[in-house]
């Protein structure tokens, strides 16, 4: 059976990572999470104080060339991690640091060129499932099986304080819920690539569903989709 493409898109913490990264274990495919390479983007960003009290856009622009980013698998969990020039930036990544700015680096039409370019090459032989904003709208339009996925934005927020907390961040649940609602808002309205459901995508809205269900529904989707497509 042929091997397909399958995007997974939708707001800020709707398990897209979850389902995502399962499908593709299960199915036997590659896992790309496309946020990990725009948080890593930023953290560089910040790093060199390109963004922060004051931005510089252009001078960002003008570095990207000597961002390089690689996903290395770890060897004890065999989960792929970020590297951002030769460093594992993994936990860095995820930190409420970075995702207060990610959102802003996102728009920069430049930022998405490189990334999309990056992302359209490992997916260039498909058996793949990118986890994104723009997989099925732009990286890869011609997805055989395209998911959008939704919850409310109280149930998001959970989620992500929860995980937060687990990683010994001090935040508090009112600025993840304005965070997660921040980065809906800029990143539906920005002029390039703005979030919104691929014409041809099936939604998922998991605000009453526990994942590990909806995975089990989504994987036999997608089953049934390979037969017919692969
Ligand atoms: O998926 P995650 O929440 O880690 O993504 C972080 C941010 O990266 C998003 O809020 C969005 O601004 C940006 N992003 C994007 N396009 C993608 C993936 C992520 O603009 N394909």
């Amino acid at each position: 059976m042929g091997k397909i493409t399958i995007a997974v898109d939708g707001y800020s913490s709707t398990g897209k990572s979850t389902i995502a990264k399962r499908l593709a274990t299960a199915l036997g495919y590659i896992y790309v999470d496309t946020g990990a390479m725009y948080r890593a983007v930023t953290l560089y960003a910040l790093n060199n104080g390109f963004i922060g009290t004051q931005d510089d856009i252009p001078g960002l622009v003008k570095q990207l060339p000597k961002i390089k980013l690689k996903f290395v698998p770890n060897k004890e969990t065999g989960r792929s991690e970020m590297y951002l020039n030769g460093e594992n930036v993994e936990e860095e990544i995820r930190t409420m640091k970075v995702s207060r700015q990610v959102s802003k680096v996102a728009a920069i039409g430049e930022v998405r060129t490189k990334l999309v370019e990056m992302q359209q090459q490992m997916g260039k032989d498909k058996g793949i499932v990118m986890d994104g904003r723009d997989i099925g709208t732009v990286v890869f339009p011609e997805a055989e099986l395209k998911l959008f996925m939704t919850a409310s934005p109280e149930i998001r927020a959970t989620r992500r304080y929860k995980e937060l907390l687990d990683k010994g961040e001090k935040v508090t649940f009112a600025e993840v819920l304005k965070n997660v609602q921040e980065r809906d808002r800029i990143d539906s309205t920005r002029s390039i690539s703005p979030l919104k459901k691929a014409k041809d995508a099936i939604e998922f809205d998991n605000s009453d569903m526990g994942l590990e269900e909806q995975f089990e529904r989504i994987h036999e989707f997608a089953k049934r989709v390979i037969a017919k497509e692969g």
